[in-house]
């Protein structure tokens, strides 16, 4: 049995993981300030003698003795990380900084929730490790884009100066169930207007692209890169490679929800990213032939499924 801290374990990406690696049969610390996270999302798991909820903010230090950290504490969502930038751009640096002294002291492996927001709107597709990204430093995704490659450049250098054990994945765009309804994000926004029948945003003309992965295929893979031999480090890419554009993601909401709904455009926001697909070969060579299982229909109606059940 190993003990594993989850920073931002209450999170939709969060309670997931705290739940397999419970299931597998480890000690789970779910540390979280709730901004973004919420009790409700762990609450089936508080009866677990091995699990424990401890409300913490990760821009303070934090000391546990450990086998294991994974650093999901950030908010994720556009709406979310734009609220309060500073204090995004504080959970990314300061959190990394707190984990990465942690893990150091203790000897535990660490890993990093990075992004595929690393590479900004990028010039090359689909995106490899290899490539540098094309970042706005002063736009409005900064906040979350540099604070996430800071981290990365952190978690390289605490590596590299002090042996400490790093593996750092990048997630490409990851929905499923217990995703907030108000969250901001495309998927959870279009399945809840479409089962409200009211309009779905489309953000400018629609031809933007996302490659969307299922929650599960994600978690899978976040637990074999932190399974991997220490000479494996990341980055690596992690998502589905099937890309689709945001308005053919509105129709096909539309279509499996039977929703009476009509597409209605909103302005593209600021540097919102014109193109996105994962390169997965490292993922493929490096964790045991991992490879997404859920194709878009098959995910999506899992999610459906769960927001029918939460809104009223
Ligand atoms: P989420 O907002 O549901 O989860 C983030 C969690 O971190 C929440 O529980 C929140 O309360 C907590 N948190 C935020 N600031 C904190 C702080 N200062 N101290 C302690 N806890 C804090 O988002 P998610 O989708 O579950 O994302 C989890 C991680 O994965 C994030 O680091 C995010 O950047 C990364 N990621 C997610 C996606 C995606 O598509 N969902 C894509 C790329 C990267
Ligand atoms: N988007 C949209 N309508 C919405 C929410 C998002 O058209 O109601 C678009 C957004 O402009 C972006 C894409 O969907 O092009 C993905 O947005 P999301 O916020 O989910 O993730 P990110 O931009 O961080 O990839």
């Amino acid at each position: 049995m190993k003990k594993i801290l989850v920073t931002g374990g209450a999170g939709f990406i969060g309670s997931h993981l705290c739940e397999k690696l419970l299931n597998q049969g480890n000690e789970v610390i779910c540390l979280d300030n709730f901004f973004t996270g919420s009790k409700s999302n762990v609450i089936h798991l508080l009866n677990n003698p091995y699990f424990e909820l401890v409300r913490h903010d990760v821009t303070m230090p934090y000391f546990i003795e450990v086998d294991e950290i994974y650093n999901l504490a950030c908010p994720a969502s556009p709406v979310h990380y734009q609220f309060n930038p500073i204090k995004t751009i504080k959970t990314s640096v300061m959190g990394a900084v707190n984990m990465l002294g942690l893990a150091k002291r203790i000897k535990a492996k660490i890993l990093q929730a990075s992004t595929s927001e690393v590479y900004g709107d990028p010039k090359i597709h689909p995106q490899t490790e290899d490539y540098w990204g094309n970042v706005n430093p002063i736009g409005a995704r900064s906040c979350y884009d540099e604070g996430k490659r800071c981290a990365e450049s952190l978690f390289v250098n605490y590596h590299k100066q002090n042996g400490v054990k790093i593996k750092i994945i990048r997630i490409f765009n990851t929905y499923g169930p217990r995703m907030l309804p108000n969250d901001g994000r495309v998927i959870s926004n279009f399945i809840v207007q479409a089962l409200k029948n009211e309009p779905i945003s489309v953000y400018g003309d629609g031809s933007q692209t996302r490659s969307f992965q299922y929650i599960d295929d994600l978690i899978e893979g976040m637990i074999r890169m932190m399974d991997t031999p220490d000479n494996i480090t990341g980055p690596i890419n992690i998502g589905n490679p099937n890309e689709f554009s945001i308005i053919d993601l509105a129709q096909k909401i539309i279509k499996l929800t039977n929703s009476k709904s009509e597409i209605k455009f909103y302005p593209l926001p600021e540097d919102d990213p014109i193109q996105r697909k994962p390169g997965i070969n490292l993922a493929q060579k490096h964790l045991n032939n991992w490879t997404p299982k859920y194709d878009l229909e098959q995910g999506l109606l899992k999610t459906i499924e769960y927001f029918k059940t939460i809104i009223k």
